[in-house]
């Protein structure tokens, strides 16, 4: 299985904590496949020697310095940045078949049989079904079909500006040709989707198989209560019905990825001396997810991009677009 890779991307450190609980979710499923993250030259030292410990290969790309068409395409599409970089997953030819994953997913059990399928193999997307969600896909790595991609890139740009909408106008025919392409629901549950169709997640939801994490609030933004074991509701989020994905993205974090983190320097040592449980909770306060110092606030955004979000079915639950603040926004007409 040396020439089968599971596939992820972190361009920054933030992303980076998320490949590594996906990373160390993969190896808890007992795949038998190789686990590939690419990183590009954001991501520091000691993150990259972390990912080291749970990822077969660490592969640095640099759009910007790789003076090849990724490179002239950027100039044309800058706002493709990475969209550009996830592109290079096609590049990894020394493999015959790869599943990407989003650095936001996590996978409950073995999802090895993904290698029995075809690319592009990939779930519904929850806002436009029509469409496929690009968190989780199968692909095989080819320079062509990398080339390809890029000058759709450069000549059209992407419809919703980010690698989702690029692939499916590469991939056009996925929604109506061969239903083997279409993976079930499972294998990409996003978390949205648990709160806009409960009854469908209480009676199938135990059969999940990948969790993803779509939209502004990644799990690394929250605050988490080690002593409790469970993730901080601290804006009383109607959309956290069902927690319990959270809080067992953040047991993998403490359990696996902070003492790698710790040992590699790769989060100041606010604790020197205590107790392993005492550093997760002095971490988890400091500076990981407090609100207030979060090392990776999710980005402020202007109305006019929250409308356009909000038109791509990217619209905020957890956060601006909650139901509470649509209940505000409505009271203040109904006053
Ligand atoms: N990503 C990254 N750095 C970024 C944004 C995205 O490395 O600043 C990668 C990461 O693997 C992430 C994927 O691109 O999971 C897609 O972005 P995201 O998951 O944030 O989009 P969503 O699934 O919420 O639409
Ligand atoms: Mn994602």
């Amino acid at each position: 299985m040396a020439d089968e890779s599971f596939v992820t991307l972190a361009t920054n450190d933030s992303y980076v904590k998320g490949a590594l609980v996906l990373g160390s979710s993969l190896r808890d499923s007992r795949t038998t496949r190789r686990l590939t993250v690419l990183i590009t030259p954001h991501v520091s030292n000691p993150m990259r020697q972390v990912l080291e410990k749970v990822f077969d290969e660490v592969k640095l790309v640099d759009v910007l310095d790789s003076g090849d068409s990724a490179h002239l395409a950027l100039l044309k599409r800058p706002e493709l940045g990475v969209t550009l970089t996830k592109l290079h997953c096609w590049g990894l030819t020394h493999y015959s078949k790869c599943v990407f994953m989003d650095a936001d997913t996590m996978v409950l059990s073995n999802i090895d049989e993904l290698f029995e399928r075809e690319e592009l193999s990939a779930a519904p997307d929850p806002g436009w079904p029509d469409c496929f969600n690009s968190g989780v896909f199968v692909f095989r790595p080819s320079i062509e079909t990398f080339n390809q991609l890029l000058q759709l890139a450069t000549e059209k740009g992407s419809f919703d500006g980010g690698d989702q909408g690029l692939l499916n106008t590469f991939f056009s025919s996925w929604s109506t040709t061969d239903i083997s392409k279409h993976l079930p629901f499972i294998y990409n549950l996003s978390s949205i989707s648990i709160y806009s169709y409960l009854p469908a997640f209480k009676a199938f939801g135990t059969n999940a198989k990948v969790v993803h994490f779509l939209g502004r609030m990644k799990p690394w933004n929250y605050s988490y209560d080690s002593k409790t074991k469970t993730v901080k509701d601290d804006a009383h989020d109607p959309t956290m019905v069902h927690p319990e994905f959270l809080d067992m993205w953040w047991n993998i974090f403490i359990t696996n990825i902070l003492p790698l983190l710790q040992q590699h320097g790769a989060i100041k040592d606010t604790a020197t001396g205590v107790k392993a449980e005492e550093v997760a909770e002095a971490v988890s306060h400091l500076s990981l997810s407090s609100p207030a110092q979060a090392s990776s606030p999710p980005p402020a955004m202007s109305s006019e991009e929250r409308k356009e979000r909000w038109e791509q079915g990217q619209a905020d639950y957890m956060g601006a677009d909650s139901f509470d603040n649509i209940q505000k926004k409505l009271d203040t007409y109904l006053q």
